[in-house]
């Protein structure tokens, strides 16, 4: 992999109709960095996650993924979209749901094999559902269910995970237990999580973006790139977060 590149958007542009979405994008991202993409709503993020993807396509600028085009790359990335259609009351396990992201590599019809049997109980163990494997779907709390679609996109063995506002929905305390879990994940995969709220951006993320139809990329805490200060002059006003976050106290006035 050309410098450890997994994704380059180069100058890339978006309109679903005549109204521009995203705004020459540049952005790149490199094997085992955590990057939060943050924002308001319709500022772009679920688009730019279907752009890196394959499932939309640019009206300008190139995307390369793996050094590859976007549609080619896609089997290498696992994806946890913000909203799920599935029919709750369908009585479908956890291990059949888990499985359900084999199908990718091995076709519909085909049998699973051991392997793939043996994959969706590795990740499920690592999202800790191991032991609610024969339980029904539709019987489970939300972060239950949460982590067992986590451990669906994790069956495809990603290279890449995109997490598209994966805590929305969730309580607290499984926020947490989360984070954790994309910590320990991000020892061997790229992540990109995209969220509208500054306030979940947790000590584990290291890269953050801010989008509202531009980019602006603020660099690695690690580097010291980014401080929280720059954050709250970045021109994408309308992240939201909490008062106690906000140093100059403008969002108590
Ligand atoms: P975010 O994820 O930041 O909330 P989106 O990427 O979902 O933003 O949407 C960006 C903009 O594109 C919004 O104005 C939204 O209304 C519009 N949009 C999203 N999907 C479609 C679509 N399928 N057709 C037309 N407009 C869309």
């Amino acid at each position: 992999m050309k410098n450890n590149i997994v994704v380059e958007l180069k100058d890339v542009c978006f309109s679903y109709t005549n109204i521009s979405v995203l705004e020459s994008i540049n952005i790149t991202i490199k094997e085992k960095d955590f990057l939060s993409i943050i924002g308001p709503n319709g500022g772009g993020k679920t688009t730019i996650l279907k752009i890196i993807l394959g499932l939309l396509e640019p009206n300008k600028g190139m995307v390369y993924v793996f050094n590859a085009s976007a549609k080619k790359a896609r089997k290498h990335i696992g994806y946890l979209p913000q909203h799920i259609s599935f029919d709750f009351d369908f009585p479908i396990s956890v291990q059949e749901v888990v499985l359900m992201g084999r199908l990718g590599k091995r076709g519909i019809g085909r049998k699973f094999t051991e392997t793939d049997v043996s994959v969706c109980m590795q990740v499920l163990e690592k999202v800790g559902m191991q032991k609610y494997k024969n339980s029904e779907l539709g019987k489970l709390s939300g972060g239950q269910r949460q982590r067992v679609f986590i451990a669906r996109a994790l069956s495809t063995e990603p290279r890449l995970l995109l997490l598209d506002e994966p805590v929305s929905s969730v309580d607290t305390q499984w926020q947490q237990a989360f984070y954790e879990l994309l910590h320990d994940l991000n020892k061997e995969i790229t992540i990109v999580l995209v969220t509208h709220d500054i306030s979940v951006v947790s000590t584990y993320i290291d890269k953050i973006a801010c989008l509202n139809k531009k980019l602006y990329y603020h660099g690695s805490k690690k580097e010291g790139m980014h401080k929280i200060s720059e954050m709250y002059e970045c021109p994408v006003q309308l992240i939201t977060h909490t008062p106690t976050h906000d140093p100059s106290g403008e969002s108590d006035k």
